[in-house]
């Protein structure tokens, strides 16, 4: 890594981006029992969404609401559109009602993506927690599509219990290969589990990477999140080398209705992905 990295500005290249444009569900795949992958493509066809890893979408159900959804498929394969969301409220649940070849509203891609071309000639710990691997695995796509370029390149990924693990036979292929070291951990062992229990930060001070030539790429609860900067701080990596997505709650996504402002600082234009030093006084500041 010859400089700190420095982040990734891609903001909405549509001409209206505040005016959805009606997709389609071609795909709906289960992931456990409250997290469901939706893969769309555009009712006018054609057209292709290009996206950053780490960027999202607002994703408007119709006649219910729009919520803002990372993407999580893969950035060389924009023809369709992936969605991995957890059922929380009224509009995910809507969402998780759709059936093949019902129609979504889609703004975007927003946002500030992952340090991924910029982390070239480092190592990369990626620690994901719960649904927050979904908003990571474009940035393991593209890391792997161009192995090469990178050092080391970890995963550290914990859920509350097995039965809660995401893309599980991705995972098992990244770990088959030797060149992405995969680390799964549970709060919670129940059933044949024989992994790791304990959170996600254990995994921390044993994982293989050089924490002077690290970046790291974390995403998960904000709790989560705090403890693993302390833990990748306590290793030694930089607190400029760590990067977080703040996925509190926004409106516009645009910057304009100033629902996810702080101070100067909009999530959805100037995030999700901040750099940890940037962000330091943010985390501060309870949600409003
Ligand atoms: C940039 C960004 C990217 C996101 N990416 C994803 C993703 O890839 N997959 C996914 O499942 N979710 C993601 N989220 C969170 C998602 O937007 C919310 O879960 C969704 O808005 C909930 O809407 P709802 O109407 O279903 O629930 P609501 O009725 O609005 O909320 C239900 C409960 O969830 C809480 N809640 C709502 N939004 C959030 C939030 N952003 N963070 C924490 N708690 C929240 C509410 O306070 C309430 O307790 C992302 C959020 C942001 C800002």
């Amino acid at each position: 890594m010859s400089t700190t990295p420095t982040e990734v500005r891609t903001t909405a290249t549509t001409p209206e981006p505040m005016l959805p444009r009606p997709y389609r569900v071609q795909r709906i795949r289960q992931e456990t029992s409250d997290t469901f992958t939706l893969e769309l493509e555009p009712e006018s066809g054609g057209q292709e969404l290009e996206f950053a890893p780490g960027q999202f979408n607002m994703l408007y159900a119709f006649g219910v609401g729009e919520v803002p959804i990372s993407i999580s498929g893969d950035p060389i394969r924009p023809a369709i559109l992936v969605h991995t969301t957890r059922e929380v409220g009224a509009v995910t649940r809507a969402m998780r009602k759709l059936k093949r070849w019902d129609s979504l509203g889609v703004r975007g891609p927003f946002g500030v993506g992952w340090p991924v071309v910029p982390a070239r000639g480092a190592d990369v710990v990626i620690v994901a927690g719960g649904i927050g691997l979904a908003p990571l695995r474009p940035a393991l796509y593209q890391i792997l599509a161009a192995r090469k370029y990178y050092g080391r390149v970890v995963l550290l990924y914990g859920t509350r219990t097995p039965a809660d693990i995401l893309f599980r036979r991705e995972l098992q292929q990244w770990r088959s290969g030797f060149d992405l070291e995969v680390h799964v951990t549970v709060d919670r062992a129940m059933g044949n589990w024989r992994g790791n229990v304990g959170v996600v930060t254990t995994l921390i001070s044993r994982a293989p990477f050089d924490p002077h030539s690290s970046v790291a790429m974390v995403c998960g609860p904000e709790i989560m999140m705090r403890f693993t900067v302390q833990e990748l701080e306590r290793r030694g990596v930089a607190l400029e080398n760590i990067y977080l997505s703040m996925e509190r709650n926004m409106k516009c996504a645009v910057g304009f209705c100033g629902h996810c402002q702080f101070g100067p600082t909009f999530i959805c234009k100037d995030g999700p992905v901040f750099r940890y030093d940037r962000l330091q006084s943010l985390l501060a500041i309870r949600e409003i």
